[in-house]
């Protein structure tokens, strides 16, 4: 993480100037316990020691690796110089998760390479629970120069090229239902990848606006004489009913299909083919007029659709000029679904073609971005689909045909087999918050796991580990830090503080010294801060104390000379029991200063939380010290993954903790 070395320095210092000292590599920071006059036990600090924290095996893997082709060399790649805590070395259990520079991601604005996202688009990913199709905004962005093996997959619904440790959103054999897995693990293994979602909920928009213009008109009579220029302007127009925005999208369709612009006098769009009766229909909601004629030249129906200049405008702008360059407006792909199908329906029937003996539905396009956007429309509607680019025919335009398949899952290892490739070159991921990203490569898409990790040059090695998981929590990605764990005995604590301490539930265990079964002669007291520097209140916490430690001793006596004398509540058959019954119920009069230790164990994920809002300017005063302590402790022993926090003191003297990378 992201430290400053006056950060660093200014930790140690103060780990140092609390008395903190580490052991065979655990770290404490003890508290003395002090003496009333009359000698009741009590604490002025909390104690902290750690007492368990991970130890990590990482050579462990090389057996497993090793049943690898010995070419991929993966031993040499796990295998890292620098060495790392063993609790950051867990967490960093992820290597390189990338794409190759061929694959692309579908954005809102269509299918891109990673090295040309502009950084400002959504990108489509799928709800792990529900599998429907969603936008995200990524959260963070990765770009690597690579030159290492890659894991390669070529079927004809399927291509792929990663870094051995990206995350595959897939369905092994023995597990029920899809989740993340590192290709490295499975690769192997015959599983299942979505080429599809279950479905998208897509809206209509509650209007179309086009936007009005001017223009500017020469004036002149049959014989050319110049009367000067007109200048005219055209209102804007709005369709705001279902019915004319599903006639627009519709229109859309038809003429980046079949379409062009007819420019001049009746200005409008032509639509070629046999689709009067559906056009007509089409232009009589959007209060057009059109007309039918045959081509003279071929001899092919054509309907013309009049609109005036605004018409052949809409279409030019938002669904381009050119065969090569069609396209559909944003707002019609993001339409319901039951549109859409009614969309590719109309795609098919146009440019488009039934394969007779499978019933298979092809579009058939020279515009890449329509093949592309009607990829898009297959996998909202839970469709697989490959756009094939097909052999170039001399003196025609490049054609592109885009397939329909029938599934939205496609398998990998069975037929066709994952092949270890060398790589040298850019590798790039996002993150996402749903962890999927809609990916193609060679026109076939699928649904991926996205990365978690953080690239630039060498971030994935260790000596890098600290921008990694600066990455990582700046993301919120902080579930890898779950995988390490710390415990801790924690004493000089008062009662009220471990009562607020338990209250983090995540990520957290707690075991309490019970006052039911320890006597009085452990018993011990915390003096809070506030008393401890003036007479008066540390005077009235001592003779508190002392009270409180008589009072139980005495309620103690009392209460065992009932049990002898056969008080039904308090007797008991075993003598433990009996001690029990009798501390029970005296340690009712114990106030909230009695000290309460603990055993409190606490994933990193955790423990970066309970920092954060325990050791805050706000919190309490007590359990800020504890948190301090803990803080101090946890950065000694892993300086990586608690690096990014910074001490502050307050005019009070004491200590905050925080960083900007709040509840990873
Ligand atoms: C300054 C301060 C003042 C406070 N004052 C009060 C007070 O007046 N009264 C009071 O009762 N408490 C008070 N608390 C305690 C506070 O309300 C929380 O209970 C405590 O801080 C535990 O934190 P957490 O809820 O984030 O849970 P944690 O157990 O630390 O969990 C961490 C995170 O995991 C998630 N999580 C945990 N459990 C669940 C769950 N069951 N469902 C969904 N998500 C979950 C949440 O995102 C949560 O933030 C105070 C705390 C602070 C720091």
């Amino acid at each position: 993480m992201e430290t400053t070395r006056q950060s660093a320095e200014r930790a140690k210092e103060l780990f140092e100037e609390l008395g903190g000292a580490t052991t065979d590599g655990f770290p404490a920071i003890h508290s003395p316990a002090h003496r009333t006059r009359t000698g009741t036990p009590y604490l002025r600090a909390p104690g902290v020691v750690m007492i368990s924290k991970p130890q990590t095996n990482v050579a462990g893997l090389a057996g497993f690796l090793e049943g690898f082709d010995p070419e991929l060399n993966f031993p040499g790649y796990v295998d890292d110089p620098t060495p790392l805590p063993d609790s950051s070395q867990l967490c960093k259990t992820a290597g390189q998760t990338c794409f190759d520079e061929e694959t692309e991601i579908l954005t809102d604005e269509g299918w891109k390479r990673f090295s040309d996202l502009s950084r400002d688009e959504l990108v489509l990913t799928m709800n792990p629970e529900s599998g429907r199709a969603e936008f995200q905004k990524p959260l963070a962005y990765q770009a690597l120069d690579y030159d290492g093996f890659m894991f390669g997959f070529e079927s004809s619904s399927l291509s792929f090229l990663l870094t051995p440790d990206h995350r595959q959103w897939a369905k092994t054999r023995d597990s029920t239902g899809y989740g993340f897995h590192r290709t490295w693990k499975i690769a192997n293994k015959t599983f299942l990848v979505r080429t599809a979602s279950d479905g998208w909920q897509g809206m209509i928009p509650s209007l179309v606006e086009i936007p009005g213009f001017d223009f500017s008109q020469r004036m002149s009579n049959h014989t050319g004489a110049d009367y000067g220029t007109r200048a005219s302007s055209v209102p804007p127009i709005t369709f705001n009913n279902q019915e004319e925005i599903r006639a627009l999208a519709l229109l859309c369709v038809y003429y980046a299909a079949e379409g062009s612009l007819h420019k001049g006098e009746g200005e409008g769009v032509v639509i070629y083919g046999d689709h009067a009766d559906e056009v007509k229909r089409i232009a009589e909601v959007l209060h057009l007029t059109a007309h039918t004629y045959v081509d003279r030249r071929n001899g092919c129906p054509r309907t013309m659709v009049h609109g005036g200049k605004w018409i052949s405008r809409f279409f030019e702008e938002e669904c381009g000029k050119g065969s090569r360059n069609k396209r559909l407006p944003a707002w019609v792909l993001n339409l319901p679904s039951d549109w859409l199908q009614e969309i590719w329906d109309v795609l098919v029937k146009t440019d488009g073609h039934v394969q007779k003996r499978s019933g298979t539905e092809y579009l058939n396009t020279t515009s890449t971005t329509l093949a592309g956007q009607a990829q898009e429309i297959l996998c909202k509607l839970g469709y697989g689909s490959r756009v094939r680019t097909n052999k170039k025919v001399e003196g025609r335009l490049q054609t592109y045909s885009l397939c329909r398949k029938t599934r939205k899952q496609t398998y990998v290892n069975r037929g066709h087999r994952i092949e270890g490739k060398r790589y040298a070159g850019s590798v790039y991921c996002l993150t996402t918050e749903n962890g999927i990203i809609f990916v193609r490569r060679d026109g076939k898409p699928h649904f991926s796991g996205n990365c978690y990790m953080s690239f630039g040059p060498r971030r994935t090695t260790n000596d890098n580990a600290a921008a990694y998981f600066e990455r990582l929590t700046s993301a919120g990605h902080g579930s890898v830090l779950e995988h390490s764990n710390f415990s801790f005995l924690l004493y000089g604590i008062s009662r009220s503080v471990t009562h607020e301490l338990v209250r983090h539930r995540a990520g957290a265990a707690f075991s309490q010294i019970s006052q039911r079964y320890v006597s009085g002669a452990v018993l011990r007291f915390v003096e809070r801060p506030e008393y401890q520097e003036d007479p008066d209140l540390h005077r009235l916490f001592e003779e508190r104390a002392d009270r409180a430690a008589a009072e139980y001793e005495a309620m103690a006596d009392q209460l065992l000379e009932r049990q002898e004398g056969g008080a039904s509540m308090l007797t008991a058959d075993y003598k433990t029991d009996a001690r029990k019954k009798v501390q029970q119920t005296a340690r009712s009069l114990l106030p909230n200063e009695t000290e309460a230790p603990m055993v409190f164990t606490g994933n990193v994920r955790a423990l970066r939380h309970i920092i954060e809002m325990r050791a805050d300017a706000h919190a309490e005063s007590e359990i800020r010290n504890l948190a301090l302590r803990i803080f101090l402790c946890l950065r000694t022993a892993d300086p990586i993954l608690f690096g990014d926090y910074e001490l502050g003191e307050l005019p009070d003297g004491t200590y905050t903790v925080t960083t900007k990378n709040r509840k990873a």
